[in-house]
Parts: C-alpha cells; structure tokens; sequence
C-alpha cells in the first residue's frame, strides 16, 4: 500500500539529530540558514507554524481582523483568536484555492490589521499584486508560508516577501522535523518585541520522546505496514471525505514553546538536501500533470505564471471525491483527503461557496520525496483508469 504521507526524514537522520541535539550553537546555525535563504534578519524557532504566528501577533500587538483564505488549516484561524484577534475570512479562487488580489481588496475593511497571504498546498499566491495593494502602515502582510518552504515566486523564496512569514516542520510539510515552525522578518521593532514575548516561553518538548515519535512514524508509513496503519487509523478515527471541524477555543497549556533542538537538527540536516527534495517533488507533480493531462473527471490547479510550487501533495480536483478515493483505495493507494473543511463552516460563516467547494472535490496525490518515479506514473496511471 502506497502511504499518502512519508515523512522526508531517514532512521540515520534520527540518530544523527540525536547525537547532535546537545551541540552549542547547532540552533544558531539552522537560524542563519534560513535567514540566509530568505533574505531576512531574524528567525525565531518554535515548536510550529501556529505558535509563530501566535508569537508574531502578540507582538505586533494591534488586535483586530485578520483577512486569510477562508479554505486552510484551521489551526490557523484558532491562533488567530488564541492571539485576540478576529479571523475575517475570504473565499478562495476555487481554481488556485488561494486568494485573488480582488477579493482581498475587496474584503479590506478599516479594522484589518494583518493579511495572510497563503501558499496552499506550497503553491505560491500572488504576492506582487497583493503587497502593491496594502499600505504598509496600515496593515501587516504576513506569508503563512508553512507548507511552502523553498516554492519560488518569480525566482525568489517565498517567505521573502511579506513583513513577516511563517515556515512549519510538522511531519507532512516539505522538510519534516517532526514538529517545528519558525518565525521571519527583518523588522527590527517586532524582532525586539518578539524577543521579549519569548522570555516568556516553555521549554521545548522533550527530545527522546520526539526521537520516539518519528521512529514510530517512520515505521507505519513504510509501504510495508501502511495497510495495517491504515486499518488501525480508520479503527480509531474513521474517515470522513467532507465535515464541519469545531474550532479549539481556549489556548492548550504549554502553547508558546520553542523548538527542540532534536527537531532543530533534523531540520538542518535535511536542509542540506533541500534541493534535491523540491526537485523531487517537482518530477512527481509533473509525471501526474503529463499523465492525466485532459482527463474528463480530474482537473488540476492552475498555478500562478513564474512560480515554482513546493507540492507538499498535488491538489487534483474530482467531482465525486468518495468515488475517487475509493477507486484508489483498490489500486492499492492512499490519497490525501486533507483539508476536508471550510474554516468559514467552522466559524458559522455564511458564503464562501468556493472553499466549501474546494473542501468537497479536492485530494492530494503523493509528491514525498522518497516517492518513485515508477510509483508516481503506476498511481498515474491508476488515477486516468478513473
Ligand atoms: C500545516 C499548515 C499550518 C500549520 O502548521 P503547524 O506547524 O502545524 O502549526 C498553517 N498553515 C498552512 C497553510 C499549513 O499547511
């Protein structure tokens, strides 16, 4: 059974992270990576994407609304309100299932004080228009750029080019440190602020137990015992192609945590590899692209001009989604049917047809970098029998 998910660690780059989490300045080093990478002064380790952005809105302290896509992971909107925020969503393009420059313009109300500009599924949205709509005194734009690490808008990194920007380790996302999320920006003022926030911090979680935690993973999602994963997985939680999730209301304990420097030195171990990771990406999402090309029931997402995606999966949209999911099922196949929710149905927000939509028909084909060429076009190939 092909897994819907591997994380991109190996057994040796556990042992190894390990051996190195107690070295002194090895976090040091993962900071000035990926301020190097994407051209900015500060870098802050956290234990994930939503702590960063808890973190940064904090700091920037100017609570009001919040515009994001209204289709997107709902720890999201939760650390939004965490922060004593308001989220206010927008309905994506169905077709990018990102936001377009028009709708946010026209969602731009006076209370906003943060954009997030999202690049779902690690495809970059259209970040040029929009930072030349915002005035920048007035409004924070902030790149959640958590599954999107090393995607390319017009040969730049994304994460770049807001006035801040989130990345996120967590096992599914194009580096896997198996938790993990960091925190960019070259302001000065809220690196300051968001220095002070972090005296503030827990400790970090507890490395043997993350070490634990991603040797198990990496066992049950070997194409060996994922069958029985899966069996134990729908025992447990069941599956459910579309539903209504309930928004977490009051911040879990020990939120506002900093990264372990176990998970600190997987990341940096994999970023050494991080070329080679995208770019097997890139090949897996264009075997599916070649092979399913004018498939009647499959369409794919279109993808903004002069944009590298990061494809942490490949979004392909199908009318009946259960039917789909089945169909691969049988071929031996595990699609990814995350995000299987509107935030907007969450919130009890009405009219936001295209991310209910989005929820309903779209499910991501594997692009793990440990994936082979010969798996993704038998997977193809199943997919067009469809
Ligand atoms: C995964 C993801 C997040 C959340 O990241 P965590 O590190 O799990 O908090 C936020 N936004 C997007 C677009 C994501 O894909």
């Amino acid at each position: 059974m092909i897994s819907r998910s591997v994380p991109t660690y190996t057994y040796s780059d556990l042992w190894h992270s390990l051996k190195r989490r107690s070295q002194q300045g090895s976090d040091q080093v993962l900071r000035s990576r990926l301020a190097e990478m994407h051209h900015v002064k500060y870098v802050f380790l956290l234990d994930s994407a939503r702590v960063a952005l808890y973190a940064l809105l904090k700091a920037y302290n100017r609570p009001g609304g919040v515009l994001m896509p209204a289709y997107t992971c709902i720890v999201v909107p939760e650390a939004v309100c965490y922060a004593g925020y308001t989220p206010v969503f927008v309905d994506i393009d169905y077709h990018s299932l990102n936001l377009t420059t028009k709708d946010v313009r026209q969602a731009l109300r006076r209370d906003i004080t943060v954009i997030l500009a999202t690049h779902l599924f690690g495809i970059p949205c259209e970040l040029d228009e929009l930072s030349g709509i915002l005035d920048p005194d007035r409004v924070l734009l902030v790149e959640d750029a958590a599954a999107a690490l090393g995607a390319e808008y017009q040969c730049q990194p994304v994460g770049s080019f807001g006035n801040a920007a989130i990345l996120s380790f967590q096992a599914t996302k194009v580096v896997a440190g198996e938790a993990g999320g960091a925190l960019l920006t070259n302001d000065d003022n809220l690196a300051t602020k968001v220095t002070r926030l972090l005296e503030t911090a827990v400790p970090p979680v507890d490395s043997w137990q993350l070490f634990a935690k991603s040797f198990a993973r990496k066992m049950v999602t070997s194409d060996r015992l994922y069958s029985l994963t899966q069996f134990g997985y729908r025992a447990l939680h069941g599956e459910e192609m579309f539903e209504i999730v309930t928004p977490q209301n009051h911040i879990p304990q020990r939120f506002l945590a900093n990264n372990s420097p176990f998970s600190n030195a997987l990341i940096t171990l994999q970023l050494d590899r991080l070329k080679w990771n995208l770019s097997r990406r890139r090949k897996l999402a264009q075997i599916y692209q070649e092979f399913l090309a004018g498939h009647p029931k499959l369409t794919h997402c279109r993808i903004p001009h002069r944009c590298l995606p990061a494809w942490i999966q490949y979004p392909i949209f199908v009318e009946d989604k259960k039917a789909f999911y089945k169909h691969m099922q049988h071929a031996g196949v595990d699609l990814s049917w995350t995000y299987r929710y509107s935030c907007a149905d969450s919130y009890k927000k009405e009219g936001y047809p295209n991310a209910k939509k989005a929820a309903q028909t779209v499910v991501g084909l594997p692009t793990y970098p440990l994936l082979l060429d010969q798996q993704a076009r038998a997977i193809a190939r199943s997919a067009s029998l469809y």
